[in-house]
């Protein structure tokens, strides 16, 4: 699992420092949905680089399956709300990406095809990132993270860019996504129904500055019990 220990992460500014986490203490099981809902520049992305180790925080710790995140983490895996796939590779070239340094060539090509069939693209394999349409693209960008094999998948408003239709199909596809391969997973949402359909808890975080100088970052931790995905998808 996951264990983010009174993490701290202040920022400077020209006018002075800027508090954006604050003794967040949390705790996710292997395999648990996490979404992370707050007001627009509250600390969501900053609290996914802290997992990813793409930032370090400046104080408190976050820990993977027990060991330290100190810098760059491969057990993680990152995708955002726009796919950032190379253009001139294909959609098997971008996920190929996503693969471990030092795969063997023929396993490689292997767990790609199987990753493009996981998210309905094996169709698509050989075209380029501007001949599919922006649902596709994310469909890739998600095989690419889902390439590393991740224990922590990372999700910063995946589905943010996509028309509603769209948006509810890939919440499905991650779900069987999810059932194929259980990762821990965290999701950074603006839609509090997607949190609470895809969620098994939701962290709602609060913008600090206004309030009180000790008021930590995670407002509310809510369990969505009963609402485990899993118990839910066939609801639809
Ligand atoms: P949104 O919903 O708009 O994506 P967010 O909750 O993801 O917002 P963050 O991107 O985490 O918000 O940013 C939180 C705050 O921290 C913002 O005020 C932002 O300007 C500030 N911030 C983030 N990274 C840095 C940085 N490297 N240096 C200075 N300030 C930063
Ligand atoms: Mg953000």
């Amino acid at each position: 699992g996951v264990v983010l220990q009174d993490v701290h992460r202040t920022f400077a500014t020209p006018s002075g420092a800027r508090p954006v986490l604050r003794a967040v203490d949390v705790e996710l099981d292997a395999g648990e949905i996490v979404a992370l809902v707050g007001p627009s520049g509250c600390g969501k992305s900053t609290l996914l680089r802290q997992v990813s180790g793409l930032d370090t925080p400046d104080g408190g710790r976050v820990l993977l399956d027990g060991t330290p995140v100190t810098g760059i983490d491969r057990r993680t895996a990152v995708a955002f709300q726009e796919p950032r796939l190379l253009p001139w590779r294909t959609l098997a070239q971008n996920v190929a990406l996503g693969l471990p340094a030092g795969t063997p060539k023929d396993a490689g090509r292997a767990r790609v095809a199987e990753l493009l069939r996981l998210v309905g693209l094996e169709e698509s394999a050989r075209l380029r990132p501007r001949q599919v349409s922006g649902g596709m693209a994310q469909r890739a960008s998600l095989a690419r993270a889902l390439a590393r094999n991740p224990g922590v998948l990372l999700l910063d408003e995946p589905f943010g860019a996509l028309d509603a239709l769209t948006r509810l199909r890939m919440q499905d596809l991650l779900l069987d996504v999810h059932a194929a391969e259980p990762a821990t997973v965290v999701l950074v949402t603006h839609d509090v129904e997607e949190a609470l359909y895809l969620a098994d808890r939701v962290l709602l975080l609060r913008s600090l500055g206004a309030g009180p100088d000790d008021e930590p970052s995670v407002a509310r931790v809510i369990d969505v019990p009963g609402s485990r995905p899993r118990d839910r998808a066939d609801q639809r």
